[in-house]
């Protein structure tokens, strides 16, 4: 390789959405103090935009509130640029105070914060960026140092420590079984991922395959199974569903977050011990718990405080009903697979050529407590971390959240926050070694 052809870094992050940008935004945040930009870090952004990643382009409500995506201009972000730029977007978010916003409606706040993020940094020299550039493959040195080979591009760079944050993608290879029990291939003509719902709607074939036998059944009690039943209900389609319509089987109950244990007795809900709270905020079910649209259907559907019950809708927890399930699977007209997302990963080679398998494909913990990816002997891959959608990581202690959680923290809070110090706390102690 040509010399002028290389580039190296020390921090390379790999995917620009929330959860990459997440570490730069919190160092700004912090007022560039934490020696994180002390260093040569790059960042690699497959499409043109910063921040925005996938979230803006699914067509529901957020399940935070919408205060929280404007706490990453908190802090000393204002003394890199100058905020007033954003206002109009700023004003938008704003008009959702104290409520959620539909997702699509974060996209010109994102992309411009993003376009402001990217314009400091490179101004400042803090931070190179390769927009429109894909990391197609990872290779680990002899001395430890990993190149990383970029799509369409001559150059190849260097880093010591990687950060991959290239988002999730929808699990398919269990779409056919369900609770390691219930085939559905014999109905994989008629089955869809909540993913492909909640971007891009149901289609017109299926609406009209609806409106004649509106009868759907979602598998997987994930919070995109409660938002894909809600944007059926409610969504721009139109159908009209009698009681029993949507049945969501899962193997376990969805849990509801409170902000606190009498906020829940208050409206009729006990299902919960004292180790589902967050021994640092008090919340009940802050990480497991559904929240907003999804988690105002369940109340409903189990008629919880003063709402009307919802009877459209049916969750059923899974004990080996395979007579009704099936009927079930056979007249339905729309199944929805709402098992998840993995995370996108791109392949890694070690020193000897050998592709590093990960965790992560069998067991869904991709990382350990301190964001480093492991590999298929949970060993650490040493100075890779992954943050993000569907890495698997559980906070504990100081970070927060109930004893009892093992699913995943998809969160922006916690990637342009407490992941984010956390990673940067990581990346720190290795540079001083
Ligand atoms: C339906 C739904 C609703 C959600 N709602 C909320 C919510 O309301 N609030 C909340 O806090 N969280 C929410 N989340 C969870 C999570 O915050 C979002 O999914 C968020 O988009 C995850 O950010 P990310 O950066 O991990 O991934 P992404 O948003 O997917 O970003 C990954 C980035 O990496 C880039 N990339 C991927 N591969 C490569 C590569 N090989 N080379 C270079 N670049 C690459 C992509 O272009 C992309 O920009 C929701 C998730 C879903 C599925």
């Amino acid at each position: 390789m040509n010399e002028k052809n290389l580039i190296c870094f020390d921090t390379l992050i790999i995917g620009g959405g929330p959860a990459g940008t997440g570490l730069l935004l919190k160092s700004l945040k912090d007022g560039g103090t934490n020696g994180f930009f002390n260093r040569r870090v790059a960042l690699v952004e497959q499409s043109s935009q910063l921040i925005a990643g996938n979230i803006t382009q699914y067509q529901v409500n957020s399940d935070t509130l919408s205060d929280v995506f404007l706490e990453c201009l908190d802090g000393a972000t204002s003394n890199f640029f100058n905020l007033e730029q954003l206002s109009a977007e700023i004003e938008l978010v704003q008009s959702y105070k104290g409520k959620s916003i539909p997702l699509p409606k974060l996209a010109a706040y994102f992309n411009k914060l993003g376009a402001l993020l990217k314009e400091a940094l490179t101004a400042a020299q803090k931070c190179t960026f390769f927009m429109n550039t894909i990391v197609e493959r990872v290779v680990q040195d002899k001395d430890g140092i990993y190149s990383i080979h970029l799509s369409g591009r001559q150059q190849l760079i260097t880093a010591r420590q990687i950060v991959l944050a290239t988002g999730g993608i929808p699990k398919t290879q269990s779409d056919t079984t369900f609770a390691h029990t219930i085939s559905l291939s014999p109905y994989c003509d008629k089955i869809i991922h909540t993913d492909t719902i909640l971007r891009l709607g149901l289609g017109n074939d299926l609406k009209i395959t609806l409106k004649n036998n509106p009868r759907v059944v979602i598998m997987g009690g994930s919070h995109s199974a409660f938002s894909a039943a809600h944007y059926l209900l409610n969504g721009p389609d139109g159908i009209t569903f009698k009681n029993g319509d949507i049945q969501i089987w899962s193997t376990r109950r969805p849990k509801i977050y409170f902000n606190n244990k009498a906020e829940a007795l208050a409206s009729g809900y006990d299902d919960f011990g004292e180790d589902d709270f967050c021994p640092v905020t008090g919340k009940l079910y802050r990480l497991a718990g559904l929240r907003m649209d999804g988690r105002a259907l369940y109340m409903q559907m189990l008629g919880l405080g003063h709402a009307i019950k919802e009877n459209r809708v049916v969750h059923n927890v899974f004990t080996n009903q395979m007579l009704e399930i099936e009927e079930q699977l056979k007249s339905a007209a729309l199944i929805i697979s709402a098992y998840g997302y993995q995370l996108n990963r791109i392949p890694f080679f070690d020193a000897n050529g050998d592709e590093i398998q990960f965790n992560g494909t069998k067991t869904n913990r991709w990382v350990n407590d301190n964001c480093e990816l492991l590999d298929k002997n949970e060993k650490a891959i040493p100075s890779v971390f992954a943050t993000g959608m569907a890495t698997g990581f559980i906070p504990k202690g100081e970070l927060g959240g109930e004893p009892t959680f093992n699913g995943q923290t998809n969160g922006i809070w916690y990637y342009q926050n407490a992941i984010a110090d956390l990673i940067m706390r990581n990346l720190g102690v290795m540079m001083e070694e």
